[in-house]
């Protein structure tokens, strides 16, 4: 029997519910909607299994042997790194560990870690990711966790492949059927081309002529806070659309911003100034409704307390591939939880990336949106898909991406380096 496609697996699920396939609830005086929300997660779940007990099989049993034989990095264009931890049962891991612009530093901090890694078992995940953190000494900053963080993917990746299961399984899950999933936009043309795709949820910058200055001017304020209003007009009120400030405005100026985009609803103001400077993002969440996201240049779960504590930030943003993989992100997600805020995981990397960050949102309760700069086309055999904005929980084993080596081979490696940013007038270095 092929597997249920996902309409008639979530019509009988629906069904099984006493749920309409267009969702109203065909309640009963009998039967609360707590109890009908109970059916229809345990007849979803239940069908997802069977769905993919079809197809996925353990490759190993849970007692054979399984090493670790081979490690390998591949840069793929345009600026990432792939990572392909094998084994001698034949199962192989993919992981991304990558900084943005240190990809070869970070290849050589995985190189540094091979000796380790070599003949070990690669199932008992945490245990490596310990001796991985502490065996280092130096422990944290980006470029190691970055490296943790791929082999980390790649180790649930073969853990998931062995039992035959997907990964959020193995993390308690799934904890939702679909991933809403957000695009980026920065002009309207381009906000009307996403939400054409499919998308509903959109992240833009604020729109700036030259760099910000330190103390801004009212022209600054206004013609940002007009072109996010044009968004907002192009695509509707119904529609998401978070705005990233990338620490790269002074308080004052963000600020003043916030202040101005209030009207418009962002879904979120990301980095409104530099993370590290906590307690004035603390100050500056204080002073607005609007959620404050954080979590791309924050590392572990030592790096989030403080935000977290300090109430710098309601939507935490870790990134799959620099905050410490799937183990770290989940229990940032836990920490999270305890302080009512939110995941939404940063992505602007590549596939891999993109199926870390959606098991990890099939796992948690306190998911918001996972963002995303490419689908897998041209990288991957099942690029990932978009529908009513959201992406549907993969069921393969693993992390469920498979590599298309034959698209691959275009794309193997590149020079990439970040762009340099000065003041156009007088020359000095400037965030961008
Ligand atoms: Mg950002």
């Amino acid at each position: 029997m092929k597997p249920l496609d996902r309409r008639s697996f979530l019509t009988r699920a629906l069904g099984a519910a006493g749920v309409s396939a267009t969702g109203s609830l065909n309640l009963t005086a009998a039967e609360s909607p707590s109890e009908k929300g109970a059916a229809f997660l345990k007849e979803v779940a239940e069908n997802e299994r069977i769905a993919r007990s079809k197809n996925a099989k353990p490759m190993i049993g849970l007692g054979d042997k399984l090493k670790i034989t081979k490690v390998e990095t591949i840069f793929v264009k345009p600026r990432w790194l792939f990572l392909k931890i094998h084994t001698n049962a034949g199962i192989t891991g993919l992981g991304e560990p990558i900084v943005e612009g240190r990809a070869k530093t970070v290849a050589t901090a995985i190189e540094e870690l091979i000796p380790y890694l070599l003949g070990k078992d690669p199932r008992p995940v945490a245990h490596h990711w310990q001796a991985m953190y502490r065996h280092a000494f130096y422990r944290g900053g980006p470029i190691l966790t970055s490296a943790i963080s791929g082999v980390d993917q790649a180790l649930w990746d073969i853990k998931g492949k062995a039992l035959g299961i997907p990964v959020y399984e193995l993390l308690g899950g799934p904890t939702r059927s679909r991933v809403r999933t957000y695009a980026h936009a920065g002009t309207v043309e381009q906000i009307r081309r996403r939400k054409a795709e499919g998308f509903t949820a959109f992240k833009t910058g604020p729109y700036k002529e030259r760099p910000a200055r330190i103390v801004e001017n009212k022209a600054f304020i206004d013609k940002a806070a007009q072109r996010f209003a044009e968004l907002r007009a192009a695509v509707g009120d119904e529609c998401d659309i978070g705005i990233d400030f990338h620490g790269a405005l002074s308080q004052q100026t963000a600020r003043l911003l916030i202040k101005a985009l209030e009207p418009y609803q962002p879904m979120f103001i990301e980095e409104p100034v530099n993370c590290q400077e906590v307690d004035v993002m603390a100050d500056i969440a204080r002073g607005t409704h609007l959620p404050i996201a954080t979590g791309e240049r924050i590392f572990t779960k030592w790096g989030f307390r403080e935000i977290l504590e300090k109430k710098a930030a309601t939507i935490l943003q870790p990134d799959l591939c620099h905050a410490g993989g799937i183990t770290e992100c989940r229990l940032i997600a836990g920490m999270a939880e305890a302080h009512y805020a939110a995941i939404a995981p940063h992505n602007p990397l590549g596939p891999i990336s993109l199926a870390a960050g959606i098991h990890l949102a099939a796992s948690i309760p306190n998911f918001l949106c996972q963002e995303q700069s490419s689908l897998g086309v041209g990288y991957i055999k099942k690029p990932f898909e978009i529908r009513d904005g959201y992406i549907d929980i993969p069921t393969a084993p693993g992390l469920g991406v498979e590599l298309d080596e034959e698209l691959l081979a275009s794309k193997i490696n590149h020079d990439w380096r970040n762009q340099e940013t000065y003041d156009p007038e007088d020359g000095s270095v400037v965030d961008w």
